[in-house]
């Protein structure tokens, strides 16, 4: 029986770890507060908004959205973001993606202040990153991740890991962070050769590429600490990640399960960003 590897006690250290700052912060009359910009109405966006207010309420951090419409122009948003950077009352900025295809998400990257960049998509926090500088807002699911794993004990240092994802938003930093830890990863993509070998030799196997139930047990072995990222609609009206659950769930060391894993450490990473940009630009 393979251990499974729970989010919610990580997301629990994570946010009791959030109270106590913020109980400090408050003390010196600070109020962490998340800026949420977003394009329209998506409900996509607005289901995943009602989870990041409710969870910043739980904890005591503050939170504005900032709306504007789906339509509005790349000089509109250019506007709004350099307002919410320049307001001294928003700690950290969390802006909506998908943004709509008029919108050139390279430059917005750029604009957003890095001081506020919670989500680090400024290329400039990515590159710190990249440089193994992993002390200021690095980007949150490689992160939440790396919190899992040293949660549960399991150890990085000269571990072999393969990350089954070479997008900049998961599989890039996760191996540079993984590199930080002193751990061996193999960056693996759809067109990687042999990759059940690679897999079911690996010590921790990471999946992210999106696609429900794609690895059965063939993938892995005893050995394996299995970590899915991945958010994938099961088409039975429920969520499941990469990996097939049950059929995998007795053959490996330890899993996380889709949903209740990876994803709500995530978002209390991100929360957590508030707090270290409010004490970065509070000089606390
Ligand atoms: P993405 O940009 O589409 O990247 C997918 C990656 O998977 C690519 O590197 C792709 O390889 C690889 N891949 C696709 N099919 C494969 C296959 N059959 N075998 C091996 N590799 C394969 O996606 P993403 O934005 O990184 O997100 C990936 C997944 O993670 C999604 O399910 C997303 O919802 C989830 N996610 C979860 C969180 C969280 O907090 N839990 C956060 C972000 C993303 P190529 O490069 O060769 O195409």
């Amino acid at each position: 029986m393979s251990l499974i590897l729970k989010g919610q006690p990580v997301v629990q250290k994570i946010k009791n770890k959030i109270k106590e700052d913020v109980y400090e912060l408050k003390q010196k009359g600070l109020k962490p507060t998340l800026g949420i910009i977003r394009m329209g109405e998506r409900p996509d966006d607005i289901a995943y908004e009602k989870g990041i207010l409710k969870n910043c309420i739980s904890v005591g951090i503050g939170s504005k959205v900032f709306e504007i419409d789906r339509k509005a122009s790349m000089n509109e948003l250019t506007k709004l973001i350099t307002r919410v950077n320049e307001d001294i009352n928003i700690h950290g900025i969390l802006i909506f993606r998908p943004l709509p295809d008029h919108i050139d998400v390279e430059i917005i990257r750029t604009l957003i202040s890095p001081q506020k960049d919670i989500d680090c998509m400024n290329p400039i926090n990515l590159e710190k990153v990249f440089k193994g500088d992993m002390d200021g807002l690095v980007p949150c699911t490689p992160k939440a991740v790396i919190e899992i794993l040293k949660h549960y004990d399991y150890s990085l240092l000269g571990s072999n890991v393969a990350v089954i994802n070479s997008s900049l938003v998961v599989g890039r930093p996760l191996s540079m962070m993984l590199l930080g830890e002193k751990a061996t990863p193999t960056i693996c993509h759809s067109k990687t050769r042999e990759l059940q070998k690679i897999t079911s030799s690996s010590d921790i196997v990471v999946t992210a590429v999106g696609k429900a139930k794609l690895f059965g047990a063939e993938y892995f072995s005893e050995k394996n600490i299995v970590i899915d990222v991945g958010i994938n609609d099961d088409g039975e009206g429920s969520i499941c990640g990469d990996v097939d659950y049950y059929k995998v769930e007795n053959k490996v060391k330890a899993i996380t399960p889709v949903p209740g894993g990876v994803g709500s450490v995530t978002t209390a990473i991100l929360l957590s960003h508030v707090i270290k940009s409010c004490k970065n630009l509070h000089n606390e």
